[in-house]
């Protein structure tokens, strides 16, 4: 399947099935390379982050944020969208994280 629309002119991006091409070693939750606070979370006005990932990590689920940083692709724009000081942003420590095959 092609990811150029019918024009074939801008490149038409299926992000959930190149998400599919990746890989990933997921380290335990203890040492999850990123985290958020909950309490700080509750009383956002805006909810940036569920906008800006683009591995749809950060989801409102009946008023609640729920993160899962097992599918993280490391991009970093979380730690950018959040002006509220909830999120905390590492790399993932060696060899856990994701592993891109292609590109
Ligand atoms: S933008 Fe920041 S404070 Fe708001 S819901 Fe997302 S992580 Fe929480
Ligand atoms: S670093 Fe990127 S992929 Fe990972 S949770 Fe943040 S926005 Fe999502």
């Amino acid at each position: 399947m092609s990811d150029e629309g019918a024009g074939g002119g801008i490149a038409f991006v299926e992000v959930k099935r190149r998400l599919g091409t990746l890989h990933y070693q997921t380290d335990a939750k203890d040492h999850a390379h990123i985290t958020v606070k909950p309490e700080i979370c509750a009383k956002c006005p805006h909810s940036f982050c569920t906008f800006a990932c683009p591995a749809k990590c950060y989801e409102r689920i009946e008023g609640r944020l729920v993160f899962r940083y097992e599918d993280c692709v490391e991009c970093g724009a979380c730690d950018i969208a959040c002006d509220q000081g909830s999120v905390t942003w590492h790399l993932p420590r060696g060899p856990y994280g994701v592993r891109y095959s292609f590109g």
